[in-house]
């Protein structure tokens, strides 16, 4: 049993730390909004009044947060020189390679272990345990972190040094926005050349186009297994979040001079359909109502 330190208790981080107690560790809890704070303290995390309080005497620092300015700002006012140097600390938030990077030196240099840990899955998974991490940091670092994120995944995988957790997760969600737009089209092309879209969803999810965006994920109601797409595309992975990562995808394909145009493509397309047409809490498959033209005809919400 480990005393571990958890900032950032929202949709993700709420659940991932319950499974934390559920493993029979001290969970130390700390977040801006009282609600989430009050949900965590109900599920048998221990309230700090402070990040800085939470981090004291913590073996484990895991955070689960925003955007990059969070995790700056986090580590450098509360988490470093607050902790003890002897506790590993894991930020499992997406965030920019840039800003990864940079904060895994800063508390390198004041005498850190830390790894970048962001995590495929959503908040069903969180609240299972199922989550896949990718783990950038040393191997000493990674070997550290692994049993704590062990607790609240199926999968934790070392991508490589510092920032190759985020690296590979914004490449892997890259071909995820670009597949499943290709999924959109595909199947709206299909309905209006007159095909039978089970039948098409049949013959395709055995032929050369087979992905995972149609055959575990297909945009379209009532064709494949049961999706978000059932539900009016409501639950699953939401279209702002999609979006956010499209761009840290972009600003890394950017700073590397990488060659991106689906990436860059799907971006604008669901730049479009998240904020332009207020689908950003939809299901990111939901954009094919907007591929369709079907969006406007109903009432979004
Ligand atoms: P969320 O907004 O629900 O939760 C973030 C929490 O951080 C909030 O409760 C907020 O109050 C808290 N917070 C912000 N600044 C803080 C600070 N300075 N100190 C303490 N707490 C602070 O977001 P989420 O959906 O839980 O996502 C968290 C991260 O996980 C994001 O980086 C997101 O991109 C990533 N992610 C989300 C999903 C998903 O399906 N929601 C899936 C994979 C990855």
């Amino acid at each position: 049993m480990a005393r571990i330190a958890f900032i950032g208790l929202g949709n993700m981080g709420g659940g991932m730390a319950v499974n934390l107690v559920k493993a029979g560790h001290e969970v130390v809890a700390f977040d801006l909004a009282d609600a989430a704070l009050a949900k965590a303290e109900a599920n048998g995390c221990t309230r700090a009044g402070s990040a800085a309080q939470a981090v004291a005497d913590a073996e484990a620092v895991v955070t689960m947060l925003p955007a990059g300015k969070h995790v700056r700002e986090v580590y450098e006012s509360s988490v470093i020189g607050n902790a003890p140097t002897s506790a590993i600390l894991i930020d499992c938030s997406t965030i920019d390679v840039a800003t990864a990077r940079g904060e895994i030196a800063k508390a390198a240099a004041g005498g850190y272990v830390m790894v970048d840990a962001p995590v495929s899955g959503g908040i069903a998974a969180a609240e299972a345990g199922t989550l896949t991490f990718m783990v950038g940091g040393s191997d000493e670092a990674f070997e550290r972190a692994r049993p704590i994120l062990e607790r609240m995944g199926k999968a934790v995988i070392h991508a490589g040094g510092p920032g190759s957790g985020q690296a590979a997760k914004i490449c892997n969600n890259m071909l995820l926005g670009a597949s499943m737009v290709a999924t959109c089209e595909t199947f709206v092309l299909a309905r209006k050349l007159g095909l039978d879209l089970q039948t098409f969803f049949d013959i395709a999810s055995k032929a050369s186009g087979q992905c995972w965006s149609m055959t575990a994920y297909c945009p379209v109601p009532g064709v494949g297994p049961v999706t978000p797409a059932d539900r009016d595309y409501e639950g699953g992975f939401a279209a702002a979040l999609m979006l956010k990562d499209l761009r840290l995808a972009m600003e890394a394909a950017q700073s590397v001079d990488a060659y991106t145009p689906m990436g860059s493509h799907a971006e604008e397309l669901y730049t479009r359909f998240a904020e332009a047409l207020g689908g950003g809490g939809k299901d990111f498959s939901g954009i094919i109502k907007m591929i369709d033209d079907s969006w406007k005809s109903s009432s979004p919400s």
